[in-house]
Order: C-alpha cells, then sequence, then structure tokens
C-alpha cells in the first residue's frame, strides 16, 4: 500500500492518506483532516504511474 502526504490547508499539518490507483483516475476525493478533523476535497493527478502525483488540496466550506 502506498500513500500519499497532504498538507491541510486549514492547520498546514502533513498526514497521510491511503493512495488510491493510477487507473482510478480522474481522482477527487473528500478526506478529514487527522489534525483538526476538517473536511477537504483532494484532486490527485498523475502523468506516469512512475511519477509522485501531483496533489492539489481545497478546503471544504
Ligand atoms: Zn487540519
Amino acid at each position: 500500500m502506498r500513500f500519499l502526504t497532504i498538507t491541510c490547508p486549514f492547520c498546514w499539518q502533513s498526514f497521510e492518506i491511503d493512495s488510491p490507483s493510477f487507473d482510478e483516475q480522474p481522482i477527487e476525493l473528500i478526506t478529514d483532516c487527522e489534525v483538526c478533523c476538517r473536511p477537504m476535497t483532494v484532486r490527485i493527478t498523475w502523468r506516469s504511474p512512475a511519477e509522485e502525483p501531483e496533489i492539489e488540496v481545497e478546503a471544504e466550506s
């Protein structure tokens, strides 16, 4: 299992989530911060499976 590190847009702490797979793209998921428990939308984009993905995090209102 791979993990991705995400930075929370509310408290700026980093935490890890289970990584979706390359084949699941387009990937958009909602997760709660492990530190402050606030929800955020996470978009994950790979250009190739061997590379680290681009991770975009947006605060959920
Ligand atoms: Zn947080």
